[in-house]
């Protein structure tokens, strides 16, 4: 006989293991299936040489919805905020970053005419209506924002660091301005990485008597009769749920389904492109120049930030861990070896010599930050592939029309719980 399980999710990152936090307490009995031989997904964090490096760089933003809904489930967070600031390097030359009000005082980047055009843009960008840019895309709004070019870079630079996006020309400036709008509240560095928010959240799901089964990868989901979903395994293992959520990338999701699938119709979900980078995570014993913690590159989009100096990332509580990140648009260069190179060289930039001091690095040439790259529209096909499948559900950082990242993990994970009980109530 079959078990058949009230919810089976499908991923144990954190949209998964959110939404599992949320459905305890509601006497269902509730199934992870993890593809891997470790929950979290992408916001795990790998413990090398005594060192801690989540997945590149990670940062939560201190007033944004994910925040407030993992200390809503009893989440500990412990780390600090790095102050805003730091360097902006274009060729040979380095500026002090006008992001803080000491930075807009003191930073040759800008003139006093453009400090001033500067200091209103963000203005601007904390009190926008966001509904009245819900059909512009980012670089139309940043263009009709400011004629300075200075300026204008420095909107697409923060906009890149909010969002990790780098195609202005294609995304939404809605979800820019909300993510841009939440970063420049300021953002966490964790102490030990996000491996502390996936094991919490584990944690509690297993003392709460959800199971988990992980190198378990599924192949299928077919709807059957009696509002019951077959779940099928790579190996031909089948499962069966009332109610499934998948956490999976959307075009997993649509193989998942197969022929049937009420998605394949739907070209924008077929196609949806997702939002990617090349990371170089790094471990020192000192740094060479202790005064740069924080740079980003003007035009080259290139990041580097000593996430150490805010939170610890090491069990001796002394080494440096840093992360340089190339933030990649669809067309760029996929020589990985240049931009290994890349990411080398910008570190020697701010810290030269570094190389004498490695304990450990590695370098991850492409990894998928977020799922879809959010654009114009997306609100309607989202809303259009919700309940196609009675007792379907979807969650992941792809899934929350103006949410990504993190925020769009943790928001779709409690929204997708809260329909469920909602349905298994009524
Ligand atoms: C380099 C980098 C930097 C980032 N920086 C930030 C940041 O600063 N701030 C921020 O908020 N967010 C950041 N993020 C994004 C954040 O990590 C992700 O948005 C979030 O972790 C996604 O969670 P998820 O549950 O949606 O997806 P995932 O973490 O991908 O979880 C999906 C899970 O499903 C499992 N799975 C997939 N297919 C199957 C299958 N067939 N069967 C069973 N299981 C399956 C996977 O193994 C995985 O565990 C960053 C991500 C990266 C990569």
């Amino acid at each position: 006989m079959t078990q058949k399980w009230d919810v089976v999710i499908i991923g144990g990152g954190l949209a998964g293991l959110v939404a599992a936090n949320y459905l305890t307490r509601n006497n269902l009995s509730i199934l992870v299936l993890e593809k891997n031989k470790n929950v979290g997904g992408r916001a795990r964090t790998d413990h090398i040489r005594q060192q801690y490096f989540n997945l590149g760089p990670h940062a939560l933003y201190k007033k944004g919805k994910a925040k407030s809904i993992l200390e809503e489930l009893n989440i500990q967070l412990s780390g600090k905020s790095p102050k805003i600031g730091g360097i902006l390097v274009e060729n040979q030359l380095e500026y002090i970053a006008p992001l803080s009000p000491l930075g807009l005082l003191t930073s040759n980047f800008l003139s006093w005419k453009e400090r001033i055009e500067w200091a209103k843009v963000l203005m601007k960008v904390m009190s926008i209506d966001n509904e009245k840019v819900v059909l512009q895309t980012y670089e139309r709004w940043v263009q009709q924002t400011t004629r300075s070019e200075n300026v204008q870079s420095l909107l697409y630079l923060l906009g890149r660091l909010a969002t990790y996006c780098h195609s202005p020309n294609k995304v939404s400036a809605k979800v820019m301005l909300i993510h841009l709008k939440a970063a420049l509240n300021g953002v966490l560095y964790l102490d030990k990485g996000w491996q502390t928010i996936i094991d919490q959240l584990h944690n509690n799901s297993v003392v709460s008597g959800i199971q988990f089964q992980t190198r378990k990868n599924v192949k299928q989901i077919v709807p059957i009769e009696q509002d019951h979903i077959k779940i099928v395994l790579s190996d031909g293992e089948v499962i069966v749920g009332k109610n499934v959520l998948c956490t999976v990338e959307p075009k997993e999701l649509n193989q998942m389904l197969g022929e049937k699938s009420p998605f394949s119709q739907s070209d924008s979900f077929t196609k949806m492109e997702s939002v990617k980078g090349s990371t170089l995570d790094v471990a020192l014993t000192q740094l060479p120049n202790p005064k740069k913690v924080f740079a980003m590159g003007i035009v080259d989009p290139l990041y580097f930030s000593v996430h150490s100096n805010n939170a610890l990332l090491s069990d001796d509580a002394k080494s440096i861990v840093l992360h340089v990140f190339k933030y990649q648009s669809p067309t760029d260069n996929k020589e990985w070896k240049k931009v290994k190179c890349e990411l080398e060289q910008f570190l020697e930039k701010i810290q030269p010599g570094w190389k004498s001091y490695v304990i450990t690095s590695r370098f991850i040439p492409q990894i998928t930050v977020n799922q879809r790259l959010p654009q114009v529209g997306d609100e309607q096909m989202l809303q259009c592939s919700k309940n196609k499948i009675p007792g379907l559900y979807i969650a992941g950082d792809w899934a929350s029309p103006y949410s990504i990242l993190s925020e769009g993990a943790v928001t779709s994970g409690k929204q997708a719980a809260e329909e469920i009980i909602k349905k298994e109530k009524s």
